[in-house]
C-alpha cells in the first residue's frame, strides 16, 4: 500500500484512528497539523480544491488555527465549506501570526535562535498563500527590525523590538470597529463540546434599570461567537445583576473591589451528552422521541426532567421487550429477568435507575450532573444491547459464510 496523502494539501501523512466504520479518519499532516475528517467532507474538499487553487492554503490555515484542547479538530460536511471560504488573513495579520508563533516558540529565551518547520507548514501556520509569500513576510519583518530570518537554514531570531511593539497595535486603536476581528471570548461550543476560545463576530449590550434612581439593574451582554476549534457559530448571553454584587478587599492595596458573578446562557444549549452514534438505529419511534427529549433536557441542564425521561424511556424499552404495560417497574424488571433478557447484576443496576427516576418524578430529586450521566450510561447500555447490537449480530449471521461441509471420504 502506498503512503496515505493529506486530503487537504496532498502531503504524505500518518493516519491516526479510524472510526464510524471508516467514515471518520484522523490524519497527522506535516503541513496542516492533526485533524479528523469524514469521508464525505474529504470528497467535498476534493471538489472545491479542483475549482480554486487557493482552497488548499485557506483550508490548511483554517485547520492549523483550530485550537482544540482535548481532541483533534474535526471537519465534516457542515463546516468544510466554512473552512474553504474563510479568506486568508491580511498581511499585517500574517506577520502578527508569525510573531506570535515565534514568541511562543522562543518562550523565555526571547532572543534565542528558533528553528522553523518547513516553509510549507509555516505558510499554513501564518496564513500565507504559498512559500514565496512566507519569504516576503520574512523580508518585511526584517525591514521593520522585528527579527532576522534565514529560510535556507530554516531559523529565525527575534529582535528586542518584536517584544516591545506589537505590529498594528496603533492601527487597531485607531479603528475600533475594524471588520470582524474584534476580539476573543471564551464560550461553551455546542458542537465540539467544551470551553473554547471563540472569535467575537458580533456583540450588543444593554442595561435595564428597575428603579428610578437606577440602583437596581441588569447588564445583558450578547455575543455572537465563532468557535476557533470547529468554526461553529453560537450565542453567549451574560447577565449581571446589581443585586449580586460581591465585595472583596485587594490584599495588596487594601482597596475594595466590587465583583458581580455573571449568569451565563448559551444558544443553542451546550451539548452535555453526545448522542451515541448508533442512536438512529433504534427503530421504535416512541422510544427514540423519549430519548431525544431526555438528551435535550440534559443539554439544557434540566436534570429532574432528564431523570424522569430516562425512567420513562426504560419503561418503554421494557414494554417493547415483552413486559406487561400495566405492571409497575419492579414487576417489569422481574419479567425481563425471568425471560433471561437481563442478568441479576443488570437488574440491580436498573433498579437503581428506576429509583432515581421515581425520586425525581415524585420528590423532585435533582441529581448531580455526574449522577445523571451515570443514569444515561445505564439506559444507553441497555438500549444498545437490546435494540442495536442484537439486530446487527442477527444480520451479520446471515452474511458470515457458512463453514464448508466436509465430505467424508471413506477409507
Ligand atoms: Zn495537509
Ligand atoms: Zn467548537
Amino acid at each position: 500500500m502506498s503512503e496515505p496523502n493529506c486530503p487537504i494539501c496532498g502531503s504524505e501523512v500518518d493516519e491516526g484512528r479510524s472510526s464510524d466504520y471508516g467514515e471518520r479518519q484522523q490524519y497527522d499532516c506535516p503541513r496542516c497539523g492533526q485533524y479528523e475528517i469524514t469521508a464525505t467532507a474529504a470528497a467535498m474538499l476534493h471538489a472545491r480544491i479542483n475549482q480554486d487553487p487557493l482552497v488548499v492554503a485557506r483550508a490548511s490555515h483554517a485547520v492549523r488555527s483550530m485550537i482544540m484542547t482535548n481532541q483533534w479538530p474535526f471537519i465534516d460536511s457542515t463546516n468544510v465549506d466554512e473552512l474553504v471560504n474563510e479568506p486568508l488573513p491580511a498581511i499585517q495579520h500574517q506577520l502578527q501570526n508569525l510573531l506570535d508563533w515565534s514568541k511562543a516558540k522562543a518562550g523565555e529565551a526571547q532572543l534565542s535562535q528558533i528553528s522553523l518547520p518547513t516553509l510549507d507548514s509555516l505558510a499554513s501556520i501564518v496564513g500565507a498563500s504559498d512559500v514565496a509569500s512566507v519569504v516576503q513576510l520574512f523580508r518585511w519583518g526584517e525591514s521593520e527590525g522585528l527579527f532576522e530570518a534565514n529560510e535556507k537554514d530554516r531559523n529565525l531570531r527575534l529582535a528586542p523590538a518584536a517584544w516591545s511593539d506589537p505590529v498594528g497595535a496603533q492601527d487597531k486603536k485607531a479603528e475600533p470597529m475594524a471588520d470582524q476581528d474584534e476580539g476573543i471570548e471564551r464560550g461553551h461550543c455546542p458542537k465540539c463540546g467544551g470551553d473554547r476560545e471563540a472569535d467575537i463576530v458580533g456583540d450588543f449590550s444593554e442595561t435595564i434599570k428597575f428603579d428610578k434612581q437606577g440602583l437596581v439593574w441588569v447588564l445583558k451582554e450578547y455575543f455572537i461567537l465563532k468557535c476557533r476549534g470547529c468554526r461553529t457559530t453560537f450565542v453567549k448571553l451574560t447577565h449581571r445583576y446589581s443585586e449580586d454584587e460581591d465585595y472583596d478587599i485587594d490584599p495588596a492595596t487594601g482597596e475594595t473591589i466590587i465583583t458581580i458573578e455573571p449568569y451565563i446562557e448559551y444558544w443553542p444549549s451546550p451539548i452535555r451528552r453526545e448522542r451515541p452514534i448508533w442512536f438512529h438505529k433504534i427503530k421504535d419511534q416512541q422510544l427514540k422521541e423519549l430519548m431525544t427529549e431526555t438528551y435535550d433536557a440534559v443539554d439544557g441542564d434540566q436534570r429532574i426532567l432528564a431523570a424522569i425521561g430516562t425512567r420513562t424511556a426504560l419503561d418503554r424499552a421494557m414494554v417493547l421487550l415483552g413486559a406487561d404495560g400495566g405492571d409497575n417497574f419492579a414487576q417489569k424488571l422481574k419479567t425481563l429477568k425471568t425471560k433471561d433478557l437481563i442478568s441479576d447484576q443488570e437488574k440491580r443496576a436498573l433498579e437503581v435507575l428506576t429509583d432515581a427516576g421515581s425520586a425525581s418524578a415524585h420528590r423532585s430529586w435533582r441529581p448531580t450532573e455526574a449522577q445523571l450521566l451515570t443514569m444515561l450510561d445505564g439506559i444507553e447500555s441497555l438500549l444498545y444491547r437490546m435494540f442495536v447490537l442484537d439486530d446487527a449480530l442477527e444480520s451479520m449471521k446471515s452474511e458470515v459464510p457458512k463453514r464448508p461441509h466436509r465430505e467424508r471420504t471413506p477409507k
